[in-house]
């Protein structure tokens, strides 16, 4: 193994964002000498970005909310495909997960009487969002870092070092997992700024790397989402669940070009912004589906009555869920309906005072400021849909985030399953933190339950080395315009609204582009350098990016982030089906269904029968009928 620099730990996290620091610091406080590897500097991962809140039915606004109608908002948002024992537990722990973090020092915004408030989002029956401002996601990752050093500074009291129990391997890279027979025994990596190479060797592996949006050329993810927990997981020989949905959030930047694709947070509409066309209408009145007839106000006046009084009215359909949001807004723009860059207008300015936008939207306030030179305070911003998050990911074991592969663990946004095929806002952040610390127990427990540490095998951190290096010696393909092509085509053909022909030509581009990946070159020397540490990301995006499309294609519905032209609609017969994709060869996908397993009856009977009609197969339904007697 040359002189490849070696780590011994028992709980290596790769990520550092929500999930991957709550498992770190699960198996740190289970004993486990736990590693944190994170390709960017630390502290600077997705969860920062977040900003409208967390989920979590505590009732301090309203005390009618409890753990029950957040998992019916949950599966209703998935359109019941999610996996229910992860939407139990997660609707069930997220108030405590949340109170935990105010024990170690978050500081949430309060309502009057001093609790946590909570805020109203799409989706969400209740106000249930904990927030700060609207930064929320940093005070989050303030938070669990702060808990990190904690713990550091108990092992310095005890050890006499600061890294005995929890070290961070920020700006570091991880390429391949190791295995040795079937369990993990290890990962392997290089730091970005040396391009020195790095192996940790260790019996478990938990992913929390995140999503997948920088396949696509309109996104929110910044540039380290390019789905390594993804591939890695399928590259070590698991499997991944749900791939063909990806929620695009209805409210991106259009403008200028430079920031296209840049959030803007849904809090907007939840506190009281309006989407309008170009010919001034609120035309999301027009876009309410049957299955959210009974719980969407049907004019104006009932809408924006229902900012003061939730009693007595239905809730605007600005805030119906994302992908509802989004297809509305790409229908009026294809109409020639659309605002001059594109877009559609989204207005608070009428809406809410100028001093209310600054106190309650700062950071929007200071985006459109800073990038668009727009004051939203006075004028309607133009927002369009952008990729923002990927539902599909690592199949788990909901109790203990385990893979199928024994060693490897998966939480937040590179597992799949809790959100089904679309995923309310703020059900992230509280899904980071409820499965990333059921992720570090899991791996804490299994790595306590292990007879014989699996080895690190010396071929497979030579076969990793090779594989790194080999951009830097080819002269070959630019990685950027492979990456560019490829964004181009899983957003033009594989986006927002799909239908076979075009995922189908998308899939002829993919291969292509799979031979062009083997092909990339990378000028430079391992210091620093961007364009190999792209040459190397573009392996996982050309594999996460087919699983996407093959998952697509097969998939012959529409259902939450899947919209099928040629199939519009649901079908109860696909709800039943999970599509999971594996690669044997490490470059072929395969994708296969798998049959959903039946709602536990204590969690199907808290639906209505009427609600279930509009999901369920007749079959169910005589079982279910069978049980509510
Ligand atoms: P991340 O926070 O993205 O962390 C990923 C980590 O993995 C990073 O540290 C990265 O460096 C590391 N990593 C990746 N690949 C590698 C590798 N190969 N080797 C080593 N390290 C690697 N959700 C909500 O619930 N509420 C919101 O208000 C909200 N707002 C959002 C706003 C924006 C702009 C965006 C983009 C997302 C928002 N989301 C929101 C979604 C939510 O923020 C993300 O889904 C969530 O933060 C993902 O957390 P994570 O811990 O899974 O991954």
């Amino acid at each position: 193994t040359h002189n490849t620099e070696r780590h011994e730990y028992d709980v290596v996290v790769i990520g550092a964002g929500g999930a991957g620091l709550r498992a770190a610091i699960e198996a740190r406080q289970q004993g486990k000498r736990t590693a944190i590897v994170c390709k960017s500097l630390f502290g600077k991962a997705h969860t920062v970005m977040a900003e409208g809140g967390a989920a979590a039915a505590m009732g301090n606004v309203n005390p009618d909310d409890n753990w029950m109608v957040h998992f019916r908002d949950t599966m209703r948002g998935g359109k019941f495909l999610n996996n229910w024992r992860m939407a139990e537990l997660h609707a069930k722990e997220a108030p405590d997960r949340v109170w935990e973090l105010e024990a170690w020092g978050a500081l949430f915004d309060r309502t009057k009487d001093g609790k946590i408030s909570q805020r109203n989002f799409g989706g969400h029956e209740y106000p249930r969002l904990a927030h700060v401002g609207d930064r929320t996601g940093l005070e989050l990752i303030r938070t669990l870092q702060q808990r990190v050093v904690a713990l550091q500074q108990e092992d310095y009291e005890n050890y006499g070092d600061y890294e005995a129990y929890i070290k961070v391997f920020a700006e570091c890279t991880v390429t391949r997992l190791l295995k040795d027979g079937d369990a993990i025994s290890g990962a392997f990596g290089y730091w970005r700024e040396t391009g020195n190479f790095v192996l940790f060797d260790a019996p478990a592996v938990v992913l929390a790397t995140g999503g997948i949006g920088k396949s696509y050329v309109v996104t929110s993810n910044s540039w380290e989402y390019t789905g390594d927990g993804h591939a890695l997981a399928l590259l070590a020989g698991a499997n991944l669940i749900n791939m063909e949905f990806i929620q695009f959030h209805p409210t991106g930047m259009v403008w200028p070009p430079s920031v296209r694709g840049i959030l803007v947070t849904e809090s907007v509409r939840g506190d009281g912004g309006v989407l309008r066309n170009s010919e001034g209408k609120r035309f999301m009145f027009d876009y309410i589906p049957e299955v959210f007839k009974d719980k969407y106000a049907t004019t104006e006046e009932e809408g924006d009555r229902w900012y003061t009084d939730q009693a007595n009215n239905r809730r605007p359909p600005e805030l119906l869920p994302r992908d509802e949001v989004a297809r509305a807004i790409n229908a009026e723009v294809k109409a020639g309906r659309g605002s001059p860059q594109g877009g559609v207008f989204l207005d608070v300015s009428t809406r809410l005072p100028a001093e209310e936008i600054k106190k309650r939207l700062p950071s929007m306030h200071h985006q459109f400021k800073e990038l668009a030179d727009v004051d939203i305070t006075a004028e309607p911003m133009q927002v369009g849909p952008t990729c923002h998050y990927i539902m599909g990911g690592v199949e788990v074991d909901a109790d203990t985030g385990a893979a199928a592969v024994p060693g490897l663990f998966a939480a937040g946004e590179v597992s799949g399953g809790m959100h089904g095929s679309n995923r309310l806002g703020g059900n992230s952040l509280s899904d980071l933190l409820v499965f990333g610390r059921r992720a570090g127990a899991g791996a804490a427990t299994y790595v306590d339950a292990l007879k014989a540490r699996p080895k690190v095998l010396p071929e497979q951190v030579d076969a990793a080395r090779e594989e790194a290096l080999a951009p830097l010696g080819r002269t070959g393909e630019n990685p950027y315009e492979v990456h560019h092509e490829l964004q181009r085509t899983m957003n033009d053909l594989v986006g927002i609204i799909r239908k076979a022909e075009e995922i189908t030509e998308a899939l002829g581009v993919v291969e292509k582009l799979k031979e062009r990946v083997r092909m990339v070159g990378a000028g430079g020397s391992r210091i620093y350098n961007p364009g190999w540490h792209l040459a190397i990301d573009l392996r996982n995006m050309v594999l996460v990016s087919e699983c996407v499309a093959r998952a697509a294609l097969m998939r012959e519905e529409s259902r939450g982030g899947h919209t099928r032209d040629d199939f519009p609609g649901m079908n109860p017969e696909w709800r039943r089906k999970l599509l999971v994709c594996s690669t044997e060869d490490g470059s072929t996908v395969k994708v296969e269904e798998k049959v959903q397993p039946p709602m536990r009856d204590d969690l199907i009977t808290l639906f209505d029968r009427d609600e279930l009609k509009k999901y369920l197969t007749d079959e169910e339904m005589a079982e279910f009928d069978g049980i509510a007697k």
